[in-house]
């Protein structure tokens, strides 16, 4: 666990490095968030980086999240990253900002029930595996025109844009190439006309590579081990 000095210190710095990157690519820094991601993390570390002015944050375990975020001030942001088991969709609240891995029918299919059943509209995003690694979630790209057609038929699930992940042990090419494939397939479907979908986000870029993703139009950046420390 890192003192207190080191979370803040690393939360500068971090916020540093995007709005330099923001100045580079001719970008509006108030239009990229940071979303802290604290999986793993305990909640004092968590509360650390509160008192460093952190309100936005991730977890990728409904069971960690349900733990947690009672644990926190009432003005945090709770964002839902990583593979969401259908059976957990029952667990979630309007505390949920935003599902960051929407990723297949029958979770579009459950989250629009349970949004029906609890009188709540998900804000969402289509996961998308830019990397077409086999091991990895998200859709193809070619299948996410289809899925957003599918989203008319669910009033209770907004798309508000595309996540992707890059490939684990990619070249810094490699993973600029990722997030340029996700701009460009969120650029193309601009052009098209999907019922409850918005695509004005773009999840992208973690710890290693979250300059990269706000040179290629990263809105939402998941950071964890650059400002908590290793897990
Ligand atoms: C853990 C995780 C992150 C943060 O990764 P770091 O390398 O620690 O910054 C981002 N996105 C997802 C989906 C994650 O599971």
């Amino acid at each position: 666990m890192l003192a207190r000095a080191g979370i803040e210190q690393r939360l500068t710095e971090v916020r540093q490095r995007i709005t330099q990157a923001a100045a580079r690519s001719k970008r509006d820094p108030s239009r990229i968030r940071l979303l802290a991601v604290s999986k793993i993390q305990p909640i004092s570390v968590i509360e650390e980086a509160y008192g460093a002015g952190q309100r936005v944050f991730a977890e990728n375990r409904v069971q960690e999240w349900l733990e947690k975020a009672p644990a926190l001030p009432d003005d945090c942001q709770w964002h839902l990253v990583g593979r969401l088991q259908t059976n957990k969709v029952k667990y979630l609240d309007q505390n949920v900002a935003m599902i960051h891995s929407l990723d297949r029918f029958p979770l579009l299919e459950t989250l629009n029930a349970q949004g029906e059943r609890r009188g709540i509209v998900w804000a969402t995003l289509v996961q998308v595996n830019t990397a077409r690694d086999p091991a990895k979630a998200g859709l193809m790209p070619e299948e996410v025109p289809d899925f957003l057609s599918s989203v008319r038929e669910c009033s209770h699930v907004r798309v508000q844009g595309l996540m992707t992940i890059g490939a684990l042990g990619a070249s810094a090419t490699e993973t600029q190439g990722f997030f340029r494939r996700l701009r460009e397939l969120r650029d193309t479907l601009q052009s098209r006309v999907f019922p409850g979908v918005d695509l004005q986000e773009l999840s992208m870029g973690m710890s290693q590579d979250f300059e990269l993703a706000i040179e290629e139009g990263a809105t939402l950046i998941r950071v964890g081990t650059q400002i908590f420390g290793k897990r």
